[in-house]
């Protein structure tokens, strides 16, 4: 077993952390801090990222994509702003989904844009009733010949406030066992009867999460992805790459929290002497690097189960679980540590603890992932 990263993963990371630095963070900067980015901005943002092949990271290279590890995926994801990143593993995790089951015409039509950032994709499948029980979904959809009529509310969705093409999570109703009968099917942003709507959130809010409706929307009946039922097999496969790298992302936010918790710790006098020297302040600092850390760990080794071809079900909604827990108490301890220059928007230690919070609730809750985890331990669902 090696921990360390090789010479390319190590220079991949580097690149990244440039990238953040001198390209992403002044288009933050000179941006509102608490509203979401324009299409414009966003646009500029994934020309940046296609730039450095960062659009299509897991999708694989004959398919057009970088074809990379998930463990190289997860190196680098922390290095970027967090509300980018989530962006980033949404569009790519749409992106996987799209050219996975689409017939060949939309593949044609889509993938290359999305795969050049010049379109955003998202996935719609939460809805007002239906949140953690996916199976509970109501967006209805219709097959009369050669279209499809979708009507439904969606909730809480990444993206969709920029987005050009939405995979819509429908039903038809049910099988002949009385399962649910769903589909996805893709809709462009343009189609007459969508609409979006942008939630304000605590955190991330240069990001975009939004209630998308559609209403009696029209596509062509090819426009479905995949075999009818077959949904909720390719959204878990993609779910468990991603609750590892939401967990790298909120980490990468605790680890900038610590290093201004270290710098204020050796500068900042008390008693005579600089914090660092109180054992108590020590003792803190051990415990915020113990938390990035255990958790960072936990989370490449669900990803490279992954790579390996393993079932990490398990693995990966404990790591998600972990590393978003560890993030956000890792963070508060890292404001304890500043005093009331902690809690100033000032040191920016506040938004990076609202920012790590959106991150316990998105494909999959607390909850839900200690859940998933638990079945997988004893073979038993309790949900
Ligand atoms: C930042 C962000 C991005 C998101 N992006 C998307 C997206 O792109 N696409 C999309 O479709 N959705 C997206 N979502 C929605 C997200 O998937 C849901 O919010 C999540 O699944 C939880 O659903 P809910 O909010 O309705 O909570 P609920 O399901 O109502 O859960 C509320 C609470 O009850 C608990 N709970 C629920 N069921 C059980 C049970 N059986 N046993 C014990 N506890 C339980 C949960 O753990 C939670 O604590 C996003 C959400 C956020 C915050």
């Amino acid at each position: 077993m090696d921990f360390d990263p090789t010479e390319d993963q190590k220079m991949m990371v580097e690149a990244v952390a440039r990238l953040s630095a001198d390209a992403l963070a002044p288009i933050l900067a000179r941006e509102p801090a608490s509203q979401p980015l324009s299409k414009a901005v966003m646009a500029e943002i994934y020309g940046h990222l296609a730039g450095f092949g960062l659009t299509a990271m897991r999708l694989p290279v004959e398919l057009g994509g970088s074809g990379m590890s998930m463990v190289d995926y997860g190196l680098m994801i922390g290095e970027l702003p967090p509300a980018v990143a989530l962006s980033l593993v949404s569009h790519d995790g749409s992106t996987v989904r799209m050219a996975t089951g689409a017939p060949e015409d939309l593949r044609q039509r889509h993938l290359n844009e999305l795969i050049a950032g010049r379109k955003i994709i998202c996935t719609a499948t939460s809805e007002p009733e239906a949140g953690s029980n996916s199976n509970a979904i109501r967006t209805r959809v219709t097959f009369d010949g050669e279209t499809a009529r979708i009507s439904g509310r969606k909730m809480w969705i990444t993206n969709a406030s920029v987005a050009d093409l939405f995979i819509v999570t429908c039903t038809s109703g049910t099988d002949a066992a009385g399962k649910p009968l769903n589909h996805r099917m893709l809709v462009e942003r343009d189609r007459p009867g969508v609409t979006v709507t942008e939630i304000p959130l605590t955190g991330l809010r240069q990001g975009h999460l939004s209630e998308v409706n559609f209403e009696d929307v029209v596509v062509p009946a090819d426009h479905a992805i995949g075999e009818p039922g077959d949904a909720g097999k390719l959204m878990t496969l993609v779910w468990n790459g991603n609750r590892p790298l939401l967990g790298l992302i909120a980490l990468g936010i605790a680890r900038r929290a610590l290093a201004l918790a270290q710098e204020h710790c050796a500068t900042r006098r008390q008693f005579g002497r600089p914090l660092a020297a109180m054992q108590l302040v020590q003792q803190d600092l051990s415990e915020i690097e113990m938390l990035i850390e255990s958790a960072r760990l936990t989370c490449l080794s669900a990803l490279h189960a992954m790579d390996m071809g393993r079932r990490a079900n398990g693995a990966s909604a404990m790591a998600k679980r972990l590393a978003t827990g560890n993030a956000v108490r890792a963070i508060d301890l890292a404001m304890q540590l500043h005093g009331a220059l902690g809690i100033t928007e000032e040191m920016g230690l506040e938004q990076m603890w609202r920012d790590a919070r959106i991150f316990q609730v998105p494909d999959g809750t607390m909850g839900i992932l200690s859940l998933i985890h638990g079945r997988e331990m004893t073979g038993m669902a309790a949900f």
